[in-house]
């Protein structure tokens, strides 16, 4: 059976206009010759962020299944609303939720990952429908009850979907013309990418570019899925994903991103003793919290050494709470939100040098403290101040010549 995935977010189906917009879209695909289309769509622009807040005003714990049951209406919504769209145009179509194929994941609430997923009963409707419409994000756990994936994870549930069937693409529509070299909302000389590789996309969606969920991309690398980011607005050929080795211009520099989502901790005064460092990343492991990026520093006399690290930001006051409860010895903790981070990725980077100290040298010209620094083969992040952003992002994109 010959199937198509096609993900729409959520300002591609924002209003009843897009909705029929991209009813049109499916439709013409039919009439050239696709002969099932499975859909994946996310909630309407906004209406995750409003369930979130409806949630959060009355309890601060997302990490609870309620939270799950409520952010993930919105897909329920629209893929009932949009399979209801479809069928008035003689499009034989159903909605499914999660649950309903069943989507099975672990128990992580808010943020759970994708176990398996049984494609048999999706192959069973395609005898009866030609296009299905499955609500993103959302799966069950073994305790029956409803899991979401993260924000903006019905980019994962497509992915996960393709693999499940045994296919080899992945459409991706949007509301961008495909993967830029940074955020074209902030970056307006960005361009437009047609070839990435699984690696960069990756660092780029794991550093905060949020055009692709990380997750799926870490997925269609393993399965080797091809993606294609492409938008829904209008016939621009989109951004393909694929191996290094098919890639035949390596960029040093292929893209740079920024993340808000960042919050410093500062201890100082540790005793500078063995399994100090073990015992306090050893006890924010134990309450589920990322750590990024990390230096350490020693007194002078060598006695004390004071940590520095970042933690995602909702996760700040649980890291600073369970420090100062916990037996962890140190004279002051201090925590900071007013920070982002700024990244440059690019598989070239591998065979070239000097990119680091341009990343300096440009900051420095524009009067940009650095506060802390990490790297990887393919990229270098740094973490300054976040009302320096947008000039951090535009002076290095210019830099490496990512504008011309
Ligand atoms: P969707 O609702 O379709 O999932 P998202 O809002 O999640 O869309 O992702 C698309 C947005 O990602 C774009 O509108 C753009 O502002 C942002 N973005 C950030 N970095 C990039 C990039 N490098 N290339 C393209 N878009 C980017
Ligand atoms: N609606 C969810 C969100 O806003 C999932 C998604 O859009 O991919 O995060
Ligand atoms: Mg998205």
């Amino acid at each position: 059976m010959s199937i198509k995935v096609m993900k729409f977010g959520g300002t591609s189906i924002g209003d009843i206009r897009r909705i029929e917009h991209v009813t049109k879209i499916i439709s013409k695909r039919i009439k050239a010759g696709d002969k099932k289309i499975l859909m994946v769509v996310s909630a309407m622009s906004g209406v995750t962020n409003k369930l979130v807040k409806e949630y959060v005003d009355i309890e601060n714990n997302i990490y609870n299944p309620e939270y799950d049951s409520i952010i993930s209406t919105g897909e329920q919504y629209s893929s009932a609303l949009i399979s209801t769209f479809l069928n008035k145009n003689m499009i034989t179509s159903r909605s499914l939720l999660g649950w309903q194929i069943p989507i099975h994941t672990d128990k992580s609430y808010g943020k759970a990952r994708i176990l398996n997923i049984n494609s048999t009963y999706i192959k069973n409707l395609f005898k009866k429908y030609k296009v299905l419409v499955v609500s993103g994000f959302q799966g069950i756990s073994e305790d029956n009850r409803i899991t979401t994936l993260g924000r903006g994870g019905s980019d994962t549930t497509a992915v996960a979907l393709s693999v499940a069937l045994g296919l080899k693409n992945c459409e991706i529509f949007t509301d961008v013309d495909g993967i830029f070299t940074s955020d074209p909302r902030i970056v307006l000389s960005a361009k437009k990418i047609d070839f990435i590789t699984y690696e960069e996309i990756l660092e780029l969606a794991s550093l905060g570019s949020k055009v692709l969920h990380p997750r799926s991309v870490e997925l269609a690398m393993k399965y080797g899925i091809k993606i294609h980011v492409r938008s829904s607005f209008n016939k621009t050929e989109g951004t393909i994903v694929l191996k290094e080795e098919k890639k035949l211009e390596k960029e040093v520099v292929t893209g740079l991103t920024s993340s808000e989502n960042e919050a410093k901790i500062t201890l100082k005064g540790i005793p500078d003793k063995p399994g100090v460092a073990a015992t306090i990343f050893g006890l924010l492991a134990k309450h589920k919290i990322n750590v990024d990026m990390i230096v350490q520093n020693i007194t002078d006399d060598g006695r004390y050494a004071s940590l520095t690290f970042t933690v995602p930001k909702e996760d700040q006051k649980k890291a600073v709470n369970e420090l100062k409860i916990s037996k962890i010895k140190f004279n002051k903790i201090h925590a900071d939100n007013n920070i982002c981070k700024v990244s440059i990725v690019g598989v070239g980077m591998r065979s070239n040098v000097g990119v680091a100290e341009k990343m300096f040298e440009t900051l420095a010209k524009k009067n940009i403290n650095i506060q802390v620094i990490s790297t990887s083969e393919i990229k270098i992040s740094v973490l300054i101040d976040l009302k320096k952003k947008n000039s951090a992002l535009r002076a290095l994109h210019s830099t490496y010549k990512l504008d011309d």
